[in-house]
């Protein structure tokens, strides 16, 4: 009813001449004026983007996959995290936990999970704390990473202590190193204030060589997608994502591009051939999977994994596949879990029964059009994915024998 006044309002002004209107609102005949208020009333303009939640009319095949073909190890999970942050910049040693090693052993056990990495598993006391409460609680079913402590960095014996550090986290137990994007995108001379520290500042050379002497692989995050580089408007592809998250946002300020990002983390990689790299979310460039494939034939002590990236490497699916047949031995499984109530605020993370049984789905089926993520909404992009249909063969690469090849464990 209201646009039905509208439209006889927008007439009155004769906006319809003026090209205001558009469609059935255009046209003058009777017949197209009842076909025209029934449109409108069927299609209302104004809905907002936010609001909009179409279902697939696809009759197609829906394939169920409770348990993965295959044992899996889950090499991105955050089954807890540093307590203290300022800017993007964790300090202190506390560490909150985000579930008990029993609760997520129920998950585990339900999706066929052998083993889950929690890759924010902190420094000194919090990551004590952290193996403790997972990979002496269930050993084998639990494996931590530690993280660089970036609070000394101007002291000038800081590369030195950094490097210890890892030596100790060893000792520990840790079995790697985890790279928040902090560095090369918060972590700034002053800390949280002055220029941004480059991925590859030379005072993290002794840790990154500390890294191959120990033998602890590094897993490394320090892009994201392309979209959280550009203008949040409406040619932004993730705009929905970005208007929920916008501090996950890159454009402007003294931010480095995307492209300068990569330039830096090549550089990384190639002044450390021993350091072994597993570059987390598809290589940070899921959209990009021609540059990932020159990635990893360039650098043959880096590693693929696909966490939060379904969503990208689903929605094209045949350049997907040929990716995982050729690099079928340097893609890994992860899916960046954080349990809820926390992975909530990220439905392609939350850890649950229903992440685990689409990711499977994505790998193993033909299945067609189907959402990437546990969401009324798309929350990373609005399209849907299309399933790989992996080979056997493929799968046990990718569930299993890779991740326990970087973790050094018997496949
Ligand atoms: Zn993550």
């Amino acid at each position: 009813m209201k646009l039905w006044n509208r439209r006889h309002w927008l007439k009155a002004l004769g906006a319809g001449s003026l090209g205001l209107g558009s469609g059935a609102w255009a046209s003058g005949s009777p017949s197209a004026d009842r076909a025209g208020r029934e449109q409108a009333a069927a299609a209302d303009a104004s809905l907002k983007l936010v609001d909009f939640q179409p279902k697939s009319m696809l009759h197609v095949a829906r394939t169920d996959v409770a348990r993965s073909r295959f044992p899996v190890i889950d090499i991105h999970s955050h089954l807890g995290w540093t307590t203290k942050a300022e800017k993007g910049v964790a300090s202190g040693e506390e560490v909150t936990l985000l579930i008990s090693a029993a609760d997520a052993l129920a998950v585990m056990d339900r999706k066929n999970v052998r083993a889950m990495v929690n890759i924010t598993g902190g420094t000194g006391k919090g990551l004590e704390r952290s193996i403790q409460a997972f990979d002496r609680a269930a050993p084998g079913r639990f494996f931590t990473c530690t993280e660089p402590s970036y609070g000394r960095l101007r002291d000038p014996r800081y590369p030195q202590i950094q490097a210890d550090a890892i030596e100790s986290a060893k000792r520990a137990g840790a079995r790697g190193l985890k790279i928040l994007k902090t560095l090369g995108l918060y972590l700034r001379e002053g800390l949280t204030s002055g220029p941004l520290i480059k991925v590859d500042d030379k005072r993290f050379d002794p840790m990154w060589e500390a890294c191959a002497a120990h033998d602890l692989p590094v897993w490394i995050h320090i892009s994201d997608p392309e979209a959280f580089f550009l203008p949040i408007d409406r040619f932004n592809e993730r705009y929905d994502e970005l208007g929920k998250h916008p501090d996950w946002s890159f454009h402007g300020g003294d931010f480095p591009s995307h492209t300068e990002l990569m330039e830096a983390r090549d550089r990384l990689f190639a002044r450390h051939p021993k350091t072994r790299f597993l570059a987390l979310h598809v290589g940070h460039d899921a959209e990009n999977l021609g540059f990932v494939g020159a990635s990893l034939d360039r650098f043959p002590n880096m590693m693929v994994e696909i966490g939060a990236r379904i969503g990208e490497l689903g929605r094209q699916p045949r350049t997907a596949r040929k990716f995982f047949d050729k690099y079928q031995d340097r893609i890994l499984f992860g899916t960046d879990a954080v349990p809820p109530p926390d992975g909530e605020n990220y439905p392609q993370q939350v850890f649950k029964d229903e992440l685990y049984e689409i990711y499977y789905r994505f790998l193993e089926t033909e299945d067609e059009y189907f959402d990437y993520a546990p969401a009324a909404i798309p929350p990373q992009g609005r399209w849907n994915i299309y399933g790989l249909g992996l080979s056997a063969e493929i799968l046990r690469k990718v569930y299993h024998d890779n991740g326990a090849r970087l973790l050094g464990l018997p496949s």
